[in-house]
């Protein structure tokens, strides 16, 4: 059941309009009382009414005072129902009053204000439809009763009259009344699937927050986000992302039902809310809001069949659980919102309870994407160089890695603001500082006769992407690098769990392969990428993730992991780089498996370009 389908804040604004018609009239019968009887019947049904008036106030106003729980409004609304009843029959007292008089001019009063308060009751309370019904009837009864007492031909005319009419005012009160309830359902659900919608939503959660500071009782609230949606719009067009999108929100309200686990709403988009009921404790919301997450999650991702189409969805969903009343609706909605982005940071498909840790780790991020900006600008990035290893254990090559020294946050993790500046858009800008810092640094290297002969780059995807990386590579090298040097580049890049256009990829990939720059597959082995994906990329570099190599002594399953993956190497004769080695055992089991080439902190750590030089020269 929806909120305000109950039209309580509509019936709040009609109570005015009914105090004002009320109270303005009514003083009418005193005038008319004071003309033609002794207006004290008037002045004490006057004062009746304003009594009647005075709790309808109170009324409207309680309605503002406080926050209500549904449970409460329904309460309040009964009360307004009573209310408005008595305040209508006041109107049929007086007209029982008058026409028992003698005095004609009284009974044309009030039959005039009789047929009066009826149209007023069938449009006022059309929202409620029985009352409304109730209401005009017993308005225009004793009207019809009166004609039929009057027992003449024309009066038995009018009795008829007065019931045509009195059906002709239920016909059009129900009349507005359905179009009221269809324009409500209208503003409050989602055309598409049915749910209802972001209103709804936070009308729901406003009920829910004003429980929760009454009893102390908690929710938990879901965001759902659906995964890549917009490559489904993108490539299948948007009817069958409209339907992808109704079948979603179908199992997720099914399985919501179950139990009456939750309520789903549509924010829009590919965006849903789910609301649960209330639990006694914390623990037990968070349990419940996480098992019932893990639910959905195993539920979406089950395929689809769309017309022709086989179809498969992952989403992503941050909870908040609904535990300080003083917050906004909003607020709670922000901080799911924020845990749903965390779940995709950390790969999609999953889920994240939003709390403190997760709203510090948000704000550092926020932090190092603010700063980062300047970072570039004020040189607090740097780059330092891991020495790579041959059979022979001399230095045939580097790994560039770049460094954070930031005046406010102290070091950066590569990883971190990698990540962060390939999700803004960064990435762009800092590639191409660390682009041309490499090339400086590898053409002074060769003046000063600091021999290598790999110089290897990491790029990130966003990068490999961009529409002008490739003419940006052969401008930086054009400035600063002459063709023997240009040989030496080995772009690192990694597996790409996103369906990006490969062919893209492979356009740049080869541009650059003529132009005498060689790629590497960084962290082989931890990505999503099949073997036909690596065969079509022209690599000639595989590198061993540090993943493995870290458990060559304690797990048989990764020793077979970097055989299989040497193996793949030889047969597509592809130069085998391990990285992360740190120690003897490793160096030499490696070497046994036919490894070409060795980087990790058992021989060097990344050193910044002086020490690099020292260790080159100084030997
Ligand atoms: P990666 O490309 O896999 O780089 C290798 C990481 O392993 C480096 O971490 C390196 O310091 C570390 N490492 C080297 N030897 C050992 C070892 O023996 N043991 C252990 N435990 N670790 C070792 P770092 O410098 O923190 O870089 C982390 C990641 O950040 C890199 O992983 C790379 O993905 C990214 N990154 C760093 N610099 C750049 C860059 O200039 N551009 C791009 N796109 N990404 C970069
Ligand atoms: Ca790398
Ligand atoms: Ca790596």
């Amino acid at each position: 059941m929806i909120n305000d389908m109950k039209f309580y804040g509509f019936m709040h604004k009609q109570i005015l309009i009914l105090l004002i018609l009320f109270i303005g009239t009514g003083p009418g019968y005193i005038y008319i009382g004071w003309l033609y009887s002794s207006f004290h019947i008037e002045l004490l049904w006057y004062i009746a009414l304003l009594c009647v008036c005075a709790w309808g106030y109170v009324l409207h106003k309680q309605y503002l005072r406080k926050k209500m729980s549904l449970a409460e409004k329904d309460r309040w609304l009964a009360r307004l129902k009573i209310f408005l009843y008595i305040a209508f029959s006041m109107w049929s007292v007086m007209f029982v009053i008058y026409t028992s008089k003698d005095i004609l001019e009284l009974h044309y009063i009030a039959i005039a204000t009789q047929l009066g308060s009826s149209v007023v009751a069938a449009t006022v309370l059309a929202s409620q439809r029985r009352l409304a019904i109730l209401t005009v009837v017993s308005l225009m009864l004793p009207l019809t009763f009166y004609f039929l007492i009057i027992n003449e031909y024309y009066s038995y005319l009018l009795a008829f009259f007065s019931v045509v009419l009195a059906w002709v005012l239920l016909h059009s009160s129900n009349n507005t009344f359905n179009y009221l309830v269809k324009s409500r359902y209208q503003s409050y659900h989602d055309y598409l699937t049915k749910l209802g919608n972001r209103r709804y939503f936070i009308e729901m959660l406003d009920d829910a927050i004003a429980i929760q500071r009454r009893t102390q009782k908690y929710h938990y609230l879901l965001l759902v986000d659906l995964d890549h949606f917009k490559i489904i719009n993108d490539t299948l067009g948007h009817d069958i992302g409209d339907k992808l999108l109704c079948e979603v929100a179908n199992r997720m309200k099914n399985l919501a039902e179950v139990n009456n686990k939750a309520k789903v709403s549509r924010l829009g988009g590919d965006e849903f809310c789910l609301l649960s009921p209330e639990y006694d404790s914390i623990q037990e919301c968070l349990e419940y809001g996480n098992s019932f997450a893990q639910e959905l999650l195993e539920a979406i991702k089950e395929s689809y069949v769309i017309g022709e189409h086989h179809l498969y969805i992952s989403a992503s969903i941050g909870i908040s659980i609904l535990d300080k009343p003083d917050m906004q609706a909003n607020r709670f909605i922000k901080e799911a919102d924020i845990a749903m982005y965390e779940a995709k940071n950390q790969g999609r498909d999953g889920l994240i309870i939003f709390n403190d840790k997760v709203a510090q780790h948000i704000q550092r991020k926020l932090e190092i994407e603010r700063l980062l900006h300047f970072a570039i600008e004020s040189k607090e990035i740097y780059l330092h160089y891991q020495p790579q290893l041959n059979i022979k254990e001399e230095i045939i090559g580097c790994e560039v890695l770049a460094r954070w020294e930031s005046l406010s946050l102290g070091n950066v993790r590569p990883d971190h603001f990698i990540a962060i500046a390939e999700q803004t858009g960064i990435i762009i800008e800092l590639g191409h500082y660390i682009l041309e810092e490499s090339f400086k640094t590898l053409k002074e290297w060769d003046q000063k006769g600091v021999k290598l002969e790999h110089f290897s780059i990491n790029i990130s995807m966003r990068q490999m992407f961009h529409s002008s990386f490739v003419e940006d590579v052969i401008a930086l090298s054009e400035k600063h690098l002459e063709a023997g040097l240009i040989k030496k580049l080995v772009f690192e890049i990694t597996e790409s769990s996103v369906a990006e256009d490969i062919h893209i990829l492979i356009m740049n990939m080869n541009k650059l392969k003529e132009y005498g720059i060689r790629f590497s597959m960084d962290d082989f082995g931890t990505g999503y990428s099949s073997l036909s994906y690596l065969r079509q990329l022209p690599i000639s570099e595989l590198k061993i993730d540090k993943s493995f190599v870290a458990k060559i002594a304690s797990s048989k399953q990764d020793r077979t992991m970097i055989k299989t993956i040497i193996n793949i190497a030889q047969n597509l004769e592809l130069r085998i780089v391990a990285e992360g080695v740190e120690d003897r055992l490793e160096v030499d089991y490696l070497a046994e498996e036919e490894c070409d080439i060795f980087q990790g902190y058992f021989f060097y750590k990344p050193m910044s370009k002086e020490s690099f030089e020292l260790l080159k020269l100084g030997a």
